[in-house]
């Protein structure tokens, strides 16, 4: 999978100094692989210090057995600990290492280019994409009420009769 850098600069409002935009390396670990308590894994990007961070959120598994039903639940114990923190790619490092061992085998993580084709979905760079007709990218869609005009500038179509 490609990662934006770029995709971690907004602030999440309930958890002020860290990035809304976080990635999930996985939701839970596997019992049979499991020496330590249930987690989450993600990475996310400290505000204040400017370092990337992979960090597990603790839960808890629940299991209610009653005659003729379970029902198993999580419940988020509202622990996190902070695995790693440093750059951006050190922390991809980081979180696909911890994937492998607890899941096993992974492609490892890109870091995004901003630029198709290693531009990740999220990728917040590379505006200039999307009025560059010179570019081969699918991404690179112009707005089709422009169009480029005989003296290189960009104008509206109905301007230009
Ligand atoms: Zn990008």
């Amino acid at each position: 999978m490609l990662i934006c850098e770029l995709s971690f600069q907004v602030p999440d409002s309930d958890t002020p100094g860290y990035s809304l935009h976080e990635v999930d390396y996985y939701a839970g670990v596997p019992a049979c692989n499991r020496d330590v308590p249930n987690h989450r894994l993600s990475l996310r990007k400290n505000l204040a210090t400017g370092n990337f961070e992979v960090y597990r959120r603790y839960f808890r598994r629940k299991v209610v057995t009653k005659p003729c039903f379970m029902v198993i639940s999580s419940t988020d114990m509202g622990l996190e600990e902070v695995m790693f923190a440093g750059s951006f790619s050190e922390a991809m490092a980081y979180g696909d290492s911890e994937y492998r061992k607890y899941h096993g085998g992974k492609e490892p993580d890109k870091v995004c280019q901003h630029e198709w084709p290693n531009r990740a979905v999220s990728c917040k760079g590379g505006q200039k994409g999307m009025i560059n007709h010179t570019q081969s990218s699918p991404e690179a869609v112009p707005c089709r009420f422009y169009e480029v005009v005989n003296t290189g500038k960009w104008m509206p179509k109905s301007l230009q009769e």
